[in-house]
């Protein structure tokens, strides 16, 4: 049994080990700079470098390599032995200046235009405020040193960048905000806690699935007669295997200084959840996607696939990541309205910004929390709709209401306490705030839950773009009120105006109904129901201002994006393509074939010996041939659309093509081969079924 407490951080050179093993100036500067974004000291890298290197190679590193976040899905890695001549002498090196800076050959990363291959130079720079760390697998340790990746001229081509300027943007309009309440704060950062769902699969079958191999979903397969109706998967006991499989996750993660907490079944079979207590700044994005692939690693072990797609698969629910966000200053949560909310004027203005902020960016933030994969979820009744809009709960709404009604709130409600007339059992006392799992952006007590992002999404775009709608709206606030010569009358003008101009963006309903899109769209609120039409958000006008104003990306990064979104889409589009070809010519056609081949001389046989003929087995025949029939010219169809949509060269035509143009025709042939699964003899069919896979041992 792992001793958390020993376990915990034993793989990071975390604070406490720096504090150790550095002197204690070379520590108190780099904390600083940790903690407080001061410059980096470039005098104290040697030393820094060394010590990590000494705890690395005590803990049996081989090689370092340069960890960062391209615009690819997976974080990156190149790993560099430490070895190394000194005149003839073989040594092992690692100084500040291989700790800084690292310049991989990376011409292959998408960059949507910003380099080409023949111009490529490009480097990874050290991000102090993610702890270094080592991991092993097959025997190999290797030092990790989380890093930037920028351009020779200084663009951004990971994920990490736009982050981590977000932050700064955050801190300094926070800082702001703060100053004008008669704070001196430290520091403004947001906490981000993600929750992360994901399937497990046994492997063996997995291998036989094509469409799993490839693009990490079913495109095609009906529900067993039993899915999640009874919802006796959610919460239930969890089995040997996957218990197994927890364990090995959270000492992993644990070892790795992330904070495991909790582990349990979710709705759909084969589907489960795990969450990480919230770390603050940047360092929530990384560990997401160390505990991703951790994910996957691990369930390699246990001849288990750990699925991250969003809708493995069709007909019961897929996989979100719930990002949990709050904005604080030093101590202070500002997204915590407190025990009188009313009275809480920071805490009403902060809620302001970001119901406006909500509001004025809705597709923006719609799209950064999104992929290819989300469109499958989105609006179907398992995750929060396409639309934007912000869930506040009983207490909030009251205040709300209070200061739209009479320009300010005198009072809100407490929470009450529960009594089940069991004396054995205690009074408890229940929150002020219920909760409300269909909203896209729920406040559930002293955060924000932004519930839209895709299961296999790295969480620092969404957070990306909040931290720098909340710096906008933070400034916008601080440019109206700082010089007020009557702040609190005018403050408390400020929030009411803009709760009354952005109050369409409030929805305390539920989120799941066919009334809400209506209902929304009186409201004026965007409802985009697809990736790709989102993405326009990336470039316009106002998207580009924000993010140009506070330094976050330029019109050029941000361009980039969108064209290495686009481009991914329809890739994304082609590969499903390309294995729905592979699965009907050399899986679905021939086993089908062969069935209504079977069939038809079984008919033959049957009509002829006992001269009676079965007419319903006939019509079996019939529906078996027309199916194949329809799957077989579709997929001719599929061809012809696809020469011709490869062929469309503009970027976000072709994504739309992809769209609008494949994605349909891959719809409906899944439609002739489920129609198929449903009447074709099992032991004909080439692939395993939803009922083969569902089964959890
Ligand atoms: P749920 O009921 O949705 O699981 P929890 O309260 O357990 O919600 O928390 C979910 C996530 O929110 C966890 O990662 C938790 O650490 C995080 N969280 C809690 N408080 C905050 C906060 N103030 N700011 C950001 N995240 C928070
Ligand atoms: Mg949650």
């Amino acid at each position: 049994m792992a001793d958390i407490l020993n376990v915990f951080g034993s793989h990071v050179f975390n604070e406490a080990k720096m504090k150790e093993r550095l002197k204690p100036e070379t520590f108190a500067s780099l904390n600083k700079t940790i903690k407080e974004g001061t410059p980096l000291d470039l005098g104290i890298l040697d030393e820094v470098a060394d010590a990590i290197k000494v705890w690395a190679l005590e803990n049996g590193a081989t090689h370092f390599t340069h960890w960062f976040l391209p615009l690819t899905t997976i974080p990156a890695e190149k790993h560099d032995s430490f070895i190394d001549f000194s005149g003839d002498d073989i040594v092992l090196k690692f100084n500040g200046k291989t700790l800084l800076k690292g310049e991989p050959d990376a011409s292959s990363f998408p960059s949507g235009g910003l380099r080409s291959t023949a111009n490529a130079r490009g480097y990874t720079i050290w991000d102090p405020t993610t702890p270094v760390f080592i991991r092993t697998v097959a025997n190999r340790t290797v030092l990790f040193i989380p890093t930037v990746f920028v351009g020779y001229h200084g663009e951004a081509l990971d994920r990490k960048i736009p982050l981590l300027r977000s932050l700064n943007a955050l801190d300094k309009a926070g800082k702001r905000f703060m100053k004008m309440f008669g704070y001196d704060a430290k520091r403004v950062y947001p906490a981000v806690g993600p929750e992360q769902e994901y399937f497990l699969v046994d492997r063996d079958l997995y291998l036989k699935r094509d469409d799993l191999i490839y693009t990490g979903r079913t495109m095609f397969g009906v529900l067993p007669p039993k899915g999640q109706e009874l919802m006796d998967h959610y919460f239930a006991g969890i089995n040997n295997r996957v218990t197994a499989f927890m364990k090995d996750i959270n000492e992993e993660l644990w070892s790795l200084g992330i904070t495991a907490k909790t582990d349990h079944n979710e709705v759909a079979p084969l589907q489960h959840e795990t969450a990480t207590i919230f770390s603050i700044g940047g360092l929530a994005a990384d560990q997401n996607m160390m505990l991703m692939e951790t994910l996957q690693r691990t369930a390699r072990k246990h001849n288990l696939v750990c699925l991250l797609h969003e809708k493995p698969f069709a007909h019961i629910n897929g996989s979100g990541k719930h990002n949990n966000w709050s904005v604080n200053a030093d101590n202070i949560n500002l997204t915590d309205p407190t025990d009188t909310p009313e009275n809480n004027l920071k805490f009403l203005l902060t809620l302001a910004c970001i119901i406006e902020g909500v509001d004025e960016n809705a597709v923006l933030l719609r799209a950064c929390a999104s992929n290819p994969g989300n469109d499958f979820r989105l609006g179907a009744n398992e995750a929060p709709p396409a639309i934007l809009s912000i869930y506040l709960g009983d207490q909030l709404l009251d205040v709300v209401e209070q200061i739209i009604n009479k320009g300010e709130a005198t009072s809100s409600i407490h929470p009450h306490s529960l009594d089940l007339g069991i004396p054995q059992i205690g009074k408890i006392t229940a929150e002020a705030t219920d909760r409300n799992r269909t909203s896209p952006f729920a406040f559930t007590g002293n955060k924000f839950e932004f519930r839209m992002l895709a299961s296999s999404v790295c969480i620092a775009s969404a957070n990306t773009a909040l931290n720098t709608i909340m710096a906008y709206e933070f400034n916008k606030a601080c440019d109206a009120l700082e010089n007020s010569k009557n702040f609190e009358a005018d403050l408390k003008k400020y929030i009411r105006k803009t709760i009354i101009d952005h109050k369409r963006v409030i929805f305390n309903g539920d989120g799941y109904t066919a009334s809400w899109p209506i209902e929304a769209e009186k409201r004026g609120l965007p409802n985009v129901k697809t990736y790709i039409e989102a993405i326009s958000s990336f470039t316009t006008d106002k998207t580009i201002s924000m993010f140009n104003s506070l330094n976050v990306l330029s019109d050029v990064e941000l361009k980039c994006r969108q064209s290495v979104a686009y481009e991914m889409y329809a890739k994304n589009i082609d590969i499903e393509s390309k294995t729905a070809l592979l699965m009907l010519d050399t899986k679905y056609l021939p086993a089908i074939r062969a069935y209504a081949s079977d069939v038809a001389v079984d008919l033959d046989n049957v009509s002829r010996n006992s001269k009676i003929t079965d007419i319903s087995y006939k019509e079996h025949l019939d529906k078996v041939v027309a199916l194949l029939d329809s799957a077989s010219i579709k997929k001719e169809t599929l061809k012809t659309a696809l020469m011709n949509v490869r062929a469309i060269e503009e970027l976000h035509n072709k994504a739309l093509a992809y769209l609008q143009i494949i994605v349909p025709i891959l719809a409906s042939i899944r439609g002739d081969i489920d129609a198929l699964e449903e009447i074709v003899a099992k032991s004909y069919w080439p692939v395993p079924s939803y009922s083969d896979l569902f089964i959890e041992d």
